[in-house]
């Protein structure tokens, strides 16, 4: 017996045949029985199993289709199967599928090229790694070997990553399990307008006193105990911080007063999400190392990495850089890399994602905030966008207090399921519902996503 809907459409108009009900609950069999899954009581989580996609949109076994406007975990900039990218995969697969880093590979070299092409001047060199942990991981090493100092300090609202580093340089509570963790590690509150921990009243006011913080947690922590500050350009899953103006540049020159490395965390917003190959380009600031991973590739195969600047990469032309992977600079993984520069240069994705965030998402997202008493707040840039759900927007209590989990969490829970029910998978996290499509979303699709979110929302209404 085949399933409700027996198959799906690609972006060709091609029909292709879904899996059948037999299938779906074999993959939930296997599942349960034996992934054992991030993030989660094994007990309580019940995946759906997903049959097949393509370009914005995934199809469960029943023929259900999704628009994903979480472009999974923000890692799928160009969409499930773009043929371009599978394409260059399947022919690096039948010529040379992996060769080990410390031999010189055509595509590996070629992706760091271009890499370093779009970043900063001054800024040539590229350390592959297999994602974005181990890119902050390598990143917080170097900085340390250069500056012969050990602390780092990072964002109380932050995600770093889940290796050991990087989870002590994550601020928000998914370090709190794996902590002590390592003791040179200090915290810093960045700016955050909407809910200032400086109770400032304007942007411009927010970056000063964030400014003001800062230079007084270097001082007191001791200025020539600290190697590196790491900063995502935009705060990601934390709550899509954009940056009030002249923050970055503060930062730049308090890294270059006290001799301190500024690593750029571009893991989520790299890429093209806001519309920069580097979010950073859009604030006009250059940091000593970025950390990439996610949209190089859109996630086809692992790959995240390190770009250095000329002067830190210097000090390791004489000393040996203590670190690597097997997988470092995987030829698939680059393969796909390259291919996608190409797809992002022909079809101009900068500039589209540029021209879809100011003209259809921003201006609907700022009339919907105004009808829904739910909404306290929206911000991004681009295709990176979050909702701040609020129970009151005088008090701007949240909908659903911080780390909210089970009953707490139950009316931000509703607007995600009454998304679901209507075909969008949306990214929800405490009160915040964010929009990320992949860059590739049509205008059409685009729009009848922020329809079923505007929709939704008047679930998370009912609770203000
Ligand atoms: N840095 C940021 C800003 C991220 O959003 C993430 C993942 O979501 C990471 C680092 C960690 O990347 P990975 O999961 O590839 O290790």
């Amino acid at each position: 017996t085949l399933s409700r809907a027996a198959t799906y459409t690609d972006r060709n108009g091609a029909a292709h045949p879904l899996p059948d009900r037999e299938a779906d609950a074999r993959v939930r069999a296997d599942d349960r029985g034996h992934v054992f899954h991030s993030w989660s009581a094994q007990a309580v989580i019940d995946p759906l199993p997903i049959a097949a996609g393509d370009g914005s949109t995934f199809w469960d076994y029943q023929g259900n289709a999704f628009l994903d406007f979480s472009s999974q975990l923000v890692n799928l900039n160009l969409g499930h199967q773009h043929p371009d990218l599978v394409d260059a995969i399947q022919r690096q697969a039948g010529r040379l599928a992996t060769i080990q880093p410390s031999m010189a590979n055509d595509v590996r070299g070629e992706l760091a090229r271009r890499i370093a092409e779009v970043a900063p001047d001054g800024m040539d060199r590229v350390f592959f790694t297999n994602g974005g942990a181990d890119a902050n991981e390598n990143a917080v090493r170097m900085a340390r070997l250069v500056t012969g100092r050990r602390k780092v300090l990072s964002m109380y609202r932050s995600y770093h990553g889940n290796t050991s580093t990087a989870i002590a340089l994550t601020g928000d509570p998914r370090r709190w399990p794996n902590e002590p963790a390592d003791g040179s590690v200090a915290k810093f509150f960045g700016p955050y307008p909407y809910r200032s921990a400086f109770h400032s009243a304007t942007p411009e006011e927010e970056t000063q006193r964030a400014l003001e913080h800062l230079e007084q947690t270097i001082v007191l922590e001791g200025a020539s105990t600290i190697a590196a500050i790491v900063i995502e350009t935009i705060v990601g899953t934390n709550g899509v911080l954009v940056p009030p103006p002249g923050y970055l540049a503060g930062v730049r020159d308090l890294c270059d007063r006290f001799g301190i490395v500024y690593i750029a965390d571009e893991v989520m917003v790299g890429f093209g999400r806001v519309g920069e190959w580097f979010a950073f380009q859009a604030f006009d600031v250059v940091p000593d190392l970025i950390t990439f991973a996610k949209g190089v590739n859109s996630g086809y195969v692992p790959l995240g990495g390190v770009v250095i600047s000329d002067r830190i990469a210097a000090h390791f032309d004489t000393m040996a850089f203590p670190g690597g992977l097997t997988y470092s600079g995987h030829p698939l993984a680059c393969a796909a890399g390259v291919a996608t520069f190409e797809v992002f240069e022909r079809d101009g994705i900068l500039a589209r994602v540029r021209d879809l965030g100011a003209r259809v998402v921003e201006p609907r997202l700022r009339e919907l905030a105004v009808r829904h008493p739910s909404v306290g707040d929206v911000r991004g840039m681009g295709l990176f966008w979050a909702i701040e759900l609020v129970r009151d927007r005088e008090s701007r209590e949240p909908l659903v207090p911080f780390n909210a989990s089970g009953a707490d969490a139950a009316p931000v829970a509703a607007v995600a399921a009454a998304c679901k029910r209507d075909g969008v998978w949306p990214f929800t996290h405490f009160n915040r519902v964010h929009v990320a499509p992949p860059l590739v979303i049509s205008e059409d699709e685009l729009l009848r996503g922020l329809d079923v979110i505007d929709r939704a929302l008047s679930h998370a209404d009912e609770h203000t």
